[in-house]
Parts: structure tokens; C-alpha cells; sequence
């Protein structure tokens, strides 16, 4: 479904990503692990052409979707993501920030639109919470709002930077519940996450970043027999 080639990406003089090359098949969940600062957020932001590469391909499914922004609204229509703090839209409930991108850009009737919103709460376990605005649920709640947010637009593959380090523990759980189910479900995705409970559970790969390389890539079950790169394995008695 994607294949990454050599991308690089700087941000002036500095040098974020250096030839970053990661192939992820249909089904398959990627779980991307490393220091902070070493551009995980950044190759999130270019698949979903935040910010466009300097050079290299990406390519999904088939086309080169690297560094040309015009390409941005079609690829978000097809690659979901989610942030760290949520970013809901405050003034709309829960089932409306569903409704919005599924009305607005793929034309749903406001009633067709409510009842995909009202399947996508079940499928996140808050049907309950269709007319809650975000300050009206718990973190772990608002975040489930915002994967449901994102499946609404039906993507290929779904990006998670980081989905549960801006939550109080007992909330971890039920978001990261809710990715598994969707990885085993079929969902293609690619996780930013330190949480090697969820790696070991939903992940296929496992990709190790420093200072903006892919230094490690393996299957989940050489990285959890402990056939690992070095720094990667110090990495993880670090973060475990
Ligand atoms: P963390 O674990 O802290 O989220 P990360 O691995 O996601 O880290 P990135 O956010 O990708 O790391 O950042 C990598 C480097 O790129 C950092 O040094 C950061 O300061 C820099 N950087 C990111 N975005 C920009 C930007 N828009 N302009 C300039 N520098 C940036
Ligand atoms: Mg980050």
C-alpha cells in the first residue's frame, strides 16, 4: 500500500529526515519507536503531506504522493491521522465533528452523515456520547472522537503520532483497545507510540528511528525475541 524511498526532509539547515525508506503492506500495523527529536512526527507529516519532502518517493497505492502539496487534499481523503492532543473542534459535539469532513467533502446528506457518525461512536465504545462538545469527556474519550473523526472519511491507512501520551493512565487502555481492534479488523496503520504493550499485541513491524534514520525494522516477533540492533535495544531498556 506504501512505500517509502529515500525520502529526505530539513527544515532550513538542519537535516530532519536523512533517506528514510519503509515499505507497509495492506493490513499491516507499524509501530515507530525512538528519541524525541528523532523526526517520527516529521515522516507522519510527510505521508499525510503536512509538509512535503525534499526529495525521494512516496509511493501509495502505485502514485508518487512526495512533495508536491497540491496532492494534500485527495492523500488526507485517504490517509487518516491522529495527534497527540486530540484537536476536535471545541464547538462542535462529538457526532458533529464526525459529520463535518464526511458532509463537507464527500457531499453526505446531514442524515446519512449522523448515521455513519452514530456506527463509528459504537465502533470507538461511546454511542452515548453522540451530543458531548469535547470539555465534556475525558481524554481517552476525546481521543476515541477523533479516531472515529478520522475513519469517517473511509482512509487506506491511519496515522497515530503519539495517541496516548497526553493521557492520565487508566485512559491508555481504552485507546489503544480501540487501534488494536482496528488493526486486527484490517485497518493499515502506522503507530508513533512508546507503549510496547500495544507493539507487541498489533504490531507487524516494528521501526526503530535515530537522528532521523530508520536504524532498525523488524518483525514483531524478532524485535520482542530480542534479535535487535544495539541502540535499539538500549533505546527500549530506557523507555521499559
Ligand atoms: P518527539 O518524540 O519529541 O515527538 P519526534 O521524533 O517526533 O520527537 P520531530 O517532531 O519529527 O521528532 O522533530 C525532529 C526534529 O525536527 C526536531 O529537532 C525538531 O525540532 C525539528 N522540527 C520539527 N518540525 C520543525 C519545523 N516545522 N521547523 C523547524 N524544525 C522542526
Ligand atoms: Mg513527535
Amino acid at each position: 500500500l506504501l512505500d517509502i524511498i529515500n525520502i529526505d526532509k530539513s527544515f532550513g539547515a538542519l537535516k530532519i529526515l536523512k533517506g528514510c525508506s519503509l515499505k507497509v503492506n495492506r493490513k499491516e500495523t507499524v509501530v515507530v519507536i525512538g528519541p524525541s527529536g528523532s523526526g517520527k512526527s516529521t515522516l507522519l507529516r510527510c505521508l499525510n503531506l503536512l509538509e512535503p519532502a525534499d526529495s525521494g518517493a512516496i509511493l501509495f497505492d502505485g502514485k508518487d504522493i512526495a512533495g508536491d502539496l497540491r496532492n494534500a487534499p485527495a492523500v488526507r481523503r485517504e490517509i487518516g491521522m491522529v495527534f497527540q492532543n486530540f484537536e476536535l473542534f471545541q464547538h462542535l459535539s462529538a457526532a458533529e465533528n464526525i459529520m463535518l469532513a464526511p458532509m463537507k467533502v464527500s457531499g453526505l446528506s446531514r442524515s446519512d452523515a449522523h448515521d455513519l457518525a452514530t456506527d463509528l461512536l459504537r465502533k470507538v465504545h461511546i454511542p452515548e456520547k453522540a451530543d458531548f462538545f469535547p470539555d465534556e469527556l475525558s481524554g481517552g474519550q476525546q481521543q476515541r472522537v477523533a479516531i472515529a473523526r478520522a475513519l469517517a472519511m473511509k482512509p487506506k491507512l491511519m496515522l497515530y503520532d503519539e495517541p496516548t501520551s497526553a493521557l492520565d493512565p487508566e485512559m491508555i487502555r481504552e485507546v489503544l483497545d480501540v487501534m488494536a481492534e482496528l488493526s486486527s479488523d484490517g485497518m493499515t496503520s502506522i503507530v508513533v507510540t512508546h507503549e510496547m504493550g500495544f507493539a507487541k499485541r498489533a504490531a507487524d513491524q516494528i521501526v526503530f528511528m535515530e537522528s532521523g534514520q530508520i536504524i532498525e525494522n523488524a518483525t514483531s516477533e524478532d524485535f520482542f525475541s530480542g534479535t535487535v540492533n544495539e541502540r535499539a535495544q538500549r533505546f527500549l531498556d530506557q523507555i521499559l
